[in-house]
């Protein structure tokens, strides 16, 4: 049984969820909207199935729910944010501003945030910024997932990074992935409907190759995407999102001190670029024809067209959601 409903009657009943569990109003709604767009764009891994992990890390002490993010001008192209252990969002939402006035001056720009919780998908962190015109690209690293190298232990986390680029007319290319084969966020709905995982992505707790989700779950670890190839894109994410930013590295991760917490106490880094600055107007007819010789050669789709398509289909006809994500909603405001 699902349940069809508009994205601004999801957005409101995650905001009232919440809101419920102490999150401050204004955290709420830019942290809301993250949620019921992956559900509306089909990201489950990071849609209503995140709820029970927002819910149980608010309760837990482990986030700071009335976050007031501190931005600082640090230099000519460069914003340092400490996210005062709040969601990252409100700490990109409070550096847009200052950002986008350094991208006008110089023709590029970074933020750093540290001190941050990030449980979403990436992609509403750089496809706002394509729509603007600009190239947008954004690491975050979290706790220790991965073994890398043929190290023994977790010490990388699954790290995911996201790339945007603008186009002449429609919607951005914007590719967001994690640097372990699938997110952690997957293993949790292979593990709840009982799916085995493909071979190559993760072992067990002794470190044996396993298709089990629940052998990950149970102490298992990642393997890398592209073997060490993915392991340096970890490390490469690793060293932007907690070196550059001053935030905290994975294996720092203190969540154990907070029974419940979920998300990931680390940071992120957003480096956001005018390619008409370097490249002229071309720079957009320059695109279509690389996205032209791609289609010619047989590429069936673009990274994120699956999701446009499936916005496109939920902003028609709405949202659907399952009976079972609806009623687990309903019964955190009880
Ligand atoms: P996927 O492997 O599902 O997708 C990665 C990218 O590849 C997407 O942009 C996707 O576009 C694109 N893609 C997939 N299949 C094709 C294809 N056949 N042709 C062209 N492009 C394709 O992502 P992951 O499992 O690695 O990550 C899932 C989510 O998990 C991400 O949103 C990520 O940000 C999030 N995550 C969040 C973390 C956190 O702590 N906050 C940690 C780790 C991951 P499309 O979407 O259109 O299918």
């Amino acid at each position: 049984m699902t349940r069809t409903m508009s994205f601004d009657e999801l957005t409101q009943l995650i905001e009232r969820v919440f809101v419920r569990y102490g999150l401050e109003a204004r955290s709420a709604s830019l942290v809301a909207p993250v949620v019921a767009g992956a559900e509306r764009d089909g990201s489950h891994s990071h849609g209503l199935a995140r709820m029970a992990g927002y819910v149980s890390t608010l309760k837990s002490g482990w986030v700071n729910l009335s976050a007031t993010p501190r931005v600082a001008d640090v230099a000519p192209s460069l914003v340092l944010t400490d996210a005062d252990n709040g969601f990252a969002q409100i700490a990109l939402a409070d550096s847009r501003q200052l950002l986008l006035k350094k991208v006008r001056e110089q023709g590029v720009a970074a933020v750093a945030i540290k001190n941050s919780h990030h449980f979403g998908a990436l992609w509403p962190d750089v496809e706002i910024f394509a729509e603007e015109k600009l190239i947008a690209l954004t690491t975050i690293n979290t706790r220790s997932y991965m073994i890398v190298w043929d190290g023994k232990r977790r010490i990388l986390g699954t790290n995911p990074m996201a790339f945007a680029c603008p186009r002449g007319n429609g919607n951005p290319v914007v590719w967001d992935q994690a640097s372990s084969p699938i997110s952690q966020g997957d293993v949790l709905l292979a593990s709840r409907d009982k799916r085995a995982l493909p071979p190559g992505f993760v072992v067990d707790a002794e470190g044996k190759a396993s298709v089990d989700p629940d052998a990950f779950l149970g102490g298992g670890a990642f393997l890398p995407f592209g073997g060490h190839k993915g392991a340096s894109i970890a490390f490469l994410v690793e060293i932007l999102s907690a070196a550059v930013t001053g935030g905290r590295f994975g294996f720092d991760d203190r969540v154990a001190d907070y029974p419940g917490g979920k998300t990931s106490h680390a940071g992120q880094f957003v480096l956001v670029l005018n390619p008409l600055i370097t490249a002229g107007p071309d720079f957009f007819d320059r695109v279509e024809d690389l996205i032209a010789h791609l289609k010619a050669s047989g590429a069936k789709r673009l990274p994120g067209d699956r999701r446009y398509e499936q916005r496109r289909r939920s902003l028609a006809e709405g949202i659907r959601v399952s009976s079972e994500h609806y009623d687990t909603m309903i019964s955190f405001l009880a």
